[in-house]
């Protein structure tokens, strides 16, 4: 047990290194390369600074979830809970990828089930992990010419569904059940060059459990992945009478 949890350490560690390397090479060489006169032109000037400042943002974000992991592996986590609209609250949190996902001809289809007005109870910024963290993967792997995603509100009673289905490059049978573990990574993400920790679906499966939902998966391979989690509605105090 002791040993496994070394190599899993030393492979983290090995991987946060790379992930931390490559943007801050990247941040170097434009940065160099401004200094340097290289960027003759506003264009290119324009160029080397939005990917500056695109490879600062990849280093944002894997601190971020770093720190995030610690707290979680440290128990530390704090829930600040709160009702919020269901449209409003999906809305809000696709506002920050739907630049991405337009960039990459990915198209976005979304459709709510549940009925208008309905909220969730749940901590925002958290579940706002959750999205960018199961979107995020839908977005790094697929592989075909035009991508699709689409995020599915269910109803399910005192509980809401919402599923999240991309035709990407899916996942082994035997390996769908490890995904949700931290740093497991599948063979073929390992073999890419798509960079990752590991550590996305490990701090969504304990988010949606720290709100008592559940959390899975369905995939296959070489067509794509369907991720579901549930989440808490907002009880009604006026229907409750
Ligand atoms: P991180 O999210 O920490 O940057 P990661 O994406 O590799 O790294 P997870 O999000 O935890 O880690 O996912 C674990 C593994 O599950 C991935 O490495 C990938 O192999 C597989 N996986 C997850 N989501 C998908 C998906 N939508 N399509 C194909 N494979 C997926
Ligand atoms: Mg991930």
């Amino acid at each position: 047990k002791k040993e496994e949890s070394e190599l899993v350490m030393r492979e983290m560690l090995s991987n946060i290194t790379h992930d931390l390397k490559t943007p801050l090479t990247a941040i170097r060489g434009y940065a160099q390369g401004i200094l340097d006169g290289v960027a003759a032109t506003p264009d290119r000037m324009n160029k080397y600074i939005s990917t500056i400042r695109n490879k600062a943002d990849d280093m944002a974000n894997l601190v971020n979830e770093l720190s995030l992991f610690a707290q979680i592996y440290n128990k530390e986590i704090e829930y600040k809970k709160g009702g919020v609209e269901i449209d409003e609250y999906i809305s809000r949190c696709m506002s920050n990828l739907s630049l991405d996902l337009e960039t990459r001809k990915i198209d976005f289809l979304y459709r709510n089930d549940v009925e208008k007005g309905t909220c969730l109870y749940i901590d925002e910024e958290k579940i706002k992990r959750v999205f960018y963290n199961v979107i995020g993967n839908a977005y790094k792997y697929i592989d075909k010419d035009l991508g699709m995603i689409f995020l599915h509100i269910e109803d399910a009673g005192k509980m809401v569904w919402v599923r999240i289905t991309d035709n990407g490059s899916g996942i082994e049978k035997d390996e769908l059940p490890l995904i949700f573990e931290r740093f497991y990574r599948t063979d073929s993400s390992r073999n890419s060059k798509t960079g990752g920790t590991g550590l996305g679906l490990a701090i969504a499966k304990k988010i949606i459990e720290d709100h008592g939902g559940q959390i899975y998966a369905e995939s296959e391979k070489g067509k794509g992945t369907k991720i579901s989690f549930s989440l808490p509605k907002k009880v009604d105090e006026k229907k409750k009478i």
